[in-house]
């Protein structure tokens, strides 16, 4: 697959999927919705940001580093199946590295911005400090430069996180025994709103990203359930107005 159309493929269902869900979930509200426009408009001025570092940074870091990737694999160690073992190797990484932007301060100031949004939808899963995002891209391409992992395989990789994260931020109400047997494998709302709790305990919870048993195998995941009146956000913290979350991680005191 070509360089130019990673980009479009990633944009066009990030695009499709986002007003898909941004309608479900007014139509079909879990719990009601706060923060109004406003809010809204703020979690995509922060994802303007990172679509306009995306094409010009993150991308090419992603494609080079799969470009010129380590060549240690046997011949013939390709297909769906070795693919899908690539897929689960880069999911449990993130989770590391998830469980890693909540530990390391340096890493804290720059993910608590995604984290100090006070209610969730769709938009929370694309409000991300460009800080991470570029964090983020560096380290991920020195992981598919040491796997040597196919670009093609780092496309579907991309496009299924991104799609995982629309849909667990989202605020859409689902039949609950969909909801529970989907979580049986991957990570559903009901599942990230608790790592969205503004407890400490269960912010440092729940850190899977795509397949929902990481946080199982290695004993981070909570016991609370999503509730309509779980606060949400970050345990003594208030959301920012843009410019504060754009200059936070930069700041010097904590106040
Ligand atoms: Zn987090």
């Amino acid at each position: 697959m070509s360089f130019e159309s990673l980009i479009f493929s990633k944009a066009v269902w990030i695009f499709f999927a986002f007003i898909a869900l941004f309608g479900a979930e007014r139509a079909f509200p879990m719990v009601a919705l706060r923060g109004g426009l406003q809010r809204v408009a703020k979690n995509l001025s922060l994802a303007a940001v990172n679509a306009i570092l995306s094409p010009l940074i993150v991308i090419p870091i992603t494609a080079f580093a799969a470009a010129h990737a380590l060549h240690w694999r046997p011949e013939g160690w390709d297909g769906i199946g070795p693919m899908l073992v690539d897929l689960l190797l880069l999911d449990c990484w993130i989770y590391f590295w998830h469980r890693i932007n909540h530990v390391v301060p340096v890493l804290w100031r720059f993910h608590e911005i995604h984290h100090l949004d006070e209610t969730l939808d769709t938009s929370s899963g694309l409000r991300f400090h460009f800080g991470e995002v570029f964090l983020s891209s560096i380290v991920r391409a020195i992981v598919i430069f040491l796997l040597g992992v196919p670009l093609a395989t780092v496309v579907v990789f991309e496009v299924a996180v991104s799609l995982m994260a629309l849909f667990q931020h989202s605020n859409v109400k689902l039949p609950r025994w969909l909801e529970q047997q989907l979580s049986k494998i991957i990570v559903t709302p009901s599942i990230h709103w608790v790592h969205h709790h503004a407890l400490r305990r269960d912010t440092d919870s729940n850190y899977s990203n795509f397949f929902s048993i990481w946080d199982h195998v290695f004993g981070t995941a909570s016991t609370t359930q999503r509730s309509a009146e779980m606060p949400i956000g970050v345990e003594g913290a208030k959301d920012k107005t843009l410019t504060r979350l754009v200059m936070r991680p930069f700041r010097v005191t904590n106040r």
